[in-house]
């Protein structure tokens, strides 16, 4: 017999996911605290590993093509809304991007065409501050990062390449 209550909650991954410096792909189960037979009570939360692991990328290193320029002159918020501008507004609307940023896109989109998970990791958070339900958005978690820029700008790559049928 399997229909068993449980309470039972697991997070969705993206293919693309956009992670602070100490976050990593995992799955959470949450079930209801169940009394086991033996007199022990099944833990409430458990972890567990992905089995099939990502591909990490640094995406504000120095040396990253990609990384936010824009934090060099001005606020944290306001570096990552220029730097969509930038993307969409210059580079991508002016053919302007330099061949670095290109190339580095490039190999994303071909990564996520070939099905690959992908992290963008940015050193600008230590933890995400998005992940529906834990309510962990505040100065330290916060919910934005050039990274999802980076996201949405490989997705539109990959989904205005599929031309080659
Ligand atoms: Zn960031």
């Amino acid at each position: 017999m399997t229909d068993e209550v449980k309470v039972h909650h697991e997070k969705q991954w993206e293919q693309i996911e956009v992670l602070g410096l100490l976050d990593a792909r995992k799955v959470v189960e949450v079930s209801a605290p169940e009394k086991l037979t033996d007199g022990h009570t099944k833990p409430k939360r458990f972890i567990k590993e992905l089995d099939n692991p990502s591909i990490k990328h640094y995406i504000n290193r120095k040396e990253s093509p990609v990384r936010n320029i824009c934090e060099d002159f001005t606020t944290r918020e306001d570096a990552i809304k220029m730097f969509d501008k930038l993307l969409w507004d210059s580079w991508h609307a002016c053919d302007a991007m330099e061949k670095p940023a290109r190339e580095w896109f490039a190999d994303r989109v071909k990564e996520y065409k070939h099905g690959n998970n992908i992290d963008l990791i940015c050193d600008c958070r230590r933890f995400r501050g998005n992940d529906a339900g834990l309510g962990l958005t505040n100065l330290k978690h916060p919910d934005d990062c050039h990274g999802y820029t980076l996201k949405k700008y490989i997705e539109f790559l990959a989904d205005n390449s599929n031309d080659s049928r």
